[in-house]
């Protein structure tokens, strides 16, 4: 609109930017980003600002390679560890179209709009609360911890972790992010900052800025900070589980106070789509080869496709209302890792949980025992199917989905897939560590 326009005009004086960094990402959901001076922004906000995309991620074939980047006004923030006195350096999210002035079809962000939109002619609203966790290491050449800290641990054996931990919030929080809370989480170096629950299409955007914030901090400290979703063996992985409800108006479609789970049908047929279509969204939730060593038993990531209220081996969890609470009715959706794009993430989680609710399909009943602990006759017995468990299994699911097809559109779904196999064919043809000293001493 044009009052955020003038917004960002009068930060611009009052603020002293001398540049605007326009951002954007690629269809993997790493962040691109070039800068325009002040000047040149009305253009921008009227025409948008040409960029080669044929050098990026899935974006255009060489014949359109020219793009244009037009920045969102309601994104504007300063960047506070870029400022120097009396100088500042803004950023925008940008919608990307085609010369024509057309939003492009590669667009993660512009695929969530769409899949938002769709919803909201149904009246409805998608909230995520996103929880995402990390590991700081020395640097990014191998995986040497910073602390011995576990979980909740409030005294760890190097104060270095919590004072990032603290900057990182106070940056965010600088940038209007809201946090809920933070702590450090149950392996070494490893630590979760939660966000406040926020409409999807600006939590996408909180996602983005919130890993490179991360990163940042840990970067003017000396340190490194990775979303990498397993990379230790042996201690538990990096996750993203998904806080989501759906709203029309202020009311939680999800809330249902005669229920016994204080859930509507809605909210039931959602789960039930989550939990039908999981094994179809898992390729665009869990995107990389290392993801799937993190889906593995024993270290609080799913593997089965089951839901329960407590049980944290479960794939979807249901929180136990609290009275007076009925909006913070939700579901968990426990998956995904920070890996994820969250522009395509949240898009074919909520397309999942529409397919539910729009076919009414049925919840079926909670698992509350460990799964873990389960035989495969007694698993086979209550039909708790499994997560796929490698890339290859999961993209081969995902390439025969309409669903996720329509979610993603055409362009990202082809482009998503071709790359993703590329991905899949260096790891299949690498030759390992563990193979070198598994077959050497044996053949
Ligand atoms: N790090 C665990 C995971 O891989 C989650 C731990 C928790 O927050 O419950 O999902
Ligand atoms: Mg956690
Ligand atoms: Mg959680």
């Amino acid at each position: 609109t044009s009052s955020s326009k003038d917004k960002v005009f009068e930060a611009i004086e009052s603020k002293g930017v001398k540049f605007v960094r326009l951002w954007f990402t690629d269809i993997l959901g790493l962040p691109k980003s070039f800068a325009i001076s002040p000047s040149e922004l009305e253009g921008a906000f009227e025409e948008g600002m040409g960029f080669d995309g044929s050098s990026i991620q899935g974006f255009a074939r060489i014949e359109e390679s020219d793009m244009v980047a037009k920045p969102d006004p309601e994104t504007f923030t300063i960047l506070p560890w870029r400022a120097k006195e009396g100088q500042n350096v803004g950023r925008m999210f940008c919608d990307i179209l085609e010369p024509s002035g057309h939003p492009y079809a590669g667009d993660p962000r512009y695929a969530l709009k769409r899949n938002l939109a769709a919803l909201k002619e149904m009246g409805y609203d998608y909230y995520v609360g996103p929880e995402l966790e990390y590991f700081y290491f020395k640097d990014d050449k191998g995986t040497e911890i910073l602390d011995k800290g576990g979980y909740f641990d409030a005294m760890t054996t190097m104060d270095a972790a919590s004072n990032l931990r603290r900057d990182t919030i106070l940056t965010l929080e600088s940038m209007g992010i809201n946090v809920e809370y933070s702590h450090h989480e149950v392996a070494p170096s490893q630590h979760e900052i939660d966000l406040r629950y926020q409409e999807a299409l600006k939590m996408a955007d909180i996602v983005m800025t919130y890993r490179i914030v991360v990163k940042e901090i840990a970067q003017q400290h000396g340190y490194y900070a990775t979303f990498m979703p397993k990379p230790i063996f042996g201690e538990n992985g990096t996750g993203m589980h998904v806080h989501q409800s759906i709203f029309k108006g202020k009311r939680n479609a999800f809330f249902d106070p005669g229920d016994g789970y204080h859930l509507s049908d809605f909210g039931k047929h959602y789960i039930a789509g989550l939990l039908k279509n999981a094994p179809v969204i898992t390729a665009v939730t869990n995107q990389w080869v290392n993801s799937y060593k993190r889906l593995v038993p024993g270290y609080e990531a799913p593997v089965y496709i089951s839901w329960a209220r407590r049980n944290r081996s479960a794939l979807v969890r249901m929180p136990m209302y609290k009275p007076g609470k009925e909006n913070a009715t939700r579901v968990e959706y426990r998956s995904p890792d920070p890996g994820a794009n969250p522009y395509l993430a949240f898009s074919v989680m909520l397309a999942a949980g529409m397919d539910g609710v729009k076919n009414k399909y049925e919840l079926p009943e909670p698992v509350e025992r460990d799964i873990f602990k389960m035989t495969e006759a007694e698993k086979e017995k209550v039909g708790i199917r499994s997560l796929p468990g490698s890339l290859i299994e999961a993209l081969m699911l995902t390439e025969k989905s309409d669903l996720i097809r329509e979610a993603l559109g055409d362009h990202i779904f082809t482009n998503f897939i071709a790359s993703k196999k590329v991905e899949w064919d260096e790891f299949r043809t690498d030759v390992s560590r563990w193979e070198i000293e598994k077959y050497l001493p044996l053949l």
